[in-house]
């Protein structure tokens, strides 16, 4: 993938802010990019920390310059340069999808934070992984899950991380359009709820996305242009974060009718779909997921 730095107008950095307490509280829908929420609700209810099996082991990106000064951010070269790749990738989303849908588009920002953070949608832990938020229109991301991205899951390669980031915009865009409403509606889970169909087609948008930045000669600051590989690495992120994969890792077996994003091979097809068509309207998962 080839990518430079723009400016960070898509950013909002909260990475300085530190929020009291712990726990995932508050309402409202967290739209995020796996089901690892899923484990953090297991370890509640079974006494045993799932969250354990598949994050934990230190913190990959943590600050070389010790602590911060008030107001000032510890960082690192390391980290600021994944803020330069989540600003360019976030930048090249939202002029994307200006282009797509014209007026109907509202840019947003991506909210960068550490450890948990406070949203319209209540309070997260970095556990819950990326993650948007309908209700003040904002993507969540501490950028520690690019590192848990390779090392647990199993995905990694810059282009899967920006697959991660380009499926929350597609909950953006779902947001934009009203179709999360309808998922909003019925909580139900499984293969064919509504649930799974909101987050395929934030995969299929995801790779809408990918298609135009597929395109040659487009490279300048801020934006994207993939290289041959990319694509395996979208889909290879795409298939380690799918439902059955997520539950085995947890609970070593595989429960769909809990499922909420979509199976490993679900999640690669609608992926590719975008990518291959470029065409938004070739998402219409509802259609074809929920009977
Ligand atoms: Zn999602």
């Amino acid at each position: 993938m080839k990518w430079s730095p723009g400016d960070r107008s898509n950013i909002e950095d909260r990475r300085g802010m530190r929020m009291g307490g712990g726990g995932m509280r508050g309402g409202g829908m967290q739209l995020g990019i796996g089901g690892i929420i899923v484990l953090a609700i297991l370890s509640y209810a079974t006494g045993t920390d799932f969250l354990s099996l598949v994050g934990g082991g230190g913190d990959p990106l943590a600050p070389a310059s010790g602590p911060a000064e008030p107001g000032q951010i510890a960082t690192s070269p390391t980290e600021e340069r994944a803020v330069d790749f989540v600003a360019a990738v976030s930048q090249d989303n939202q002029d994307t999808w200006t282009r797509l849908l014209g007026p109907r588009y509202e840019r947003t920002v991506v909210s960068l934070f550490r450890d948990s953070v406070e949203s319209a949608c209540g309070m997260a832990e970095s556990a819950t992984g990326p993650f948007y938020c309908p209700g003040d229109h904002k993507v969540y991301i501490d950028l520690s899950f690019f590192e848990e991205l390779d090392r647990k899951f199993g995905a990694p390669g810059d282009f899967a991380q920006a697959y991660v980031i380009a499926h929350e915009f597609g909950h953006h865009v779902q947001n934009l359009l009203g179709t999360n409403e309808r998922a909003a509606r019925d909580r139900s889970t499984g293969p064919n709820s509504a649930s799974v169909a909101l987050e395929l087609q934030a995969d299929c948008y995801a790779g809408v996305w990918g298609h135009e930045a597929s395109r040659s000669g487009r490279f300048q600051a801020g934006k994207i242009e993939l290289e041959p590989g990319d694509a395996e690495e979208a889909l290879q992120a795409a298939s380690s974060i799918g439902d059955d994969r997520l539950q085995k890792m947890g609970t070593g077996r595989v429960a769909p009718e809990r499922f909420t994003h979509g199976s490993s091979a679900q999640r690669m097809q609608w992926f590719q779909r975008g990518l291959q068509s470029g065409d938004p309207a070739r998402c219409d998962t509802f259609a074809s997921v929920t009977q």
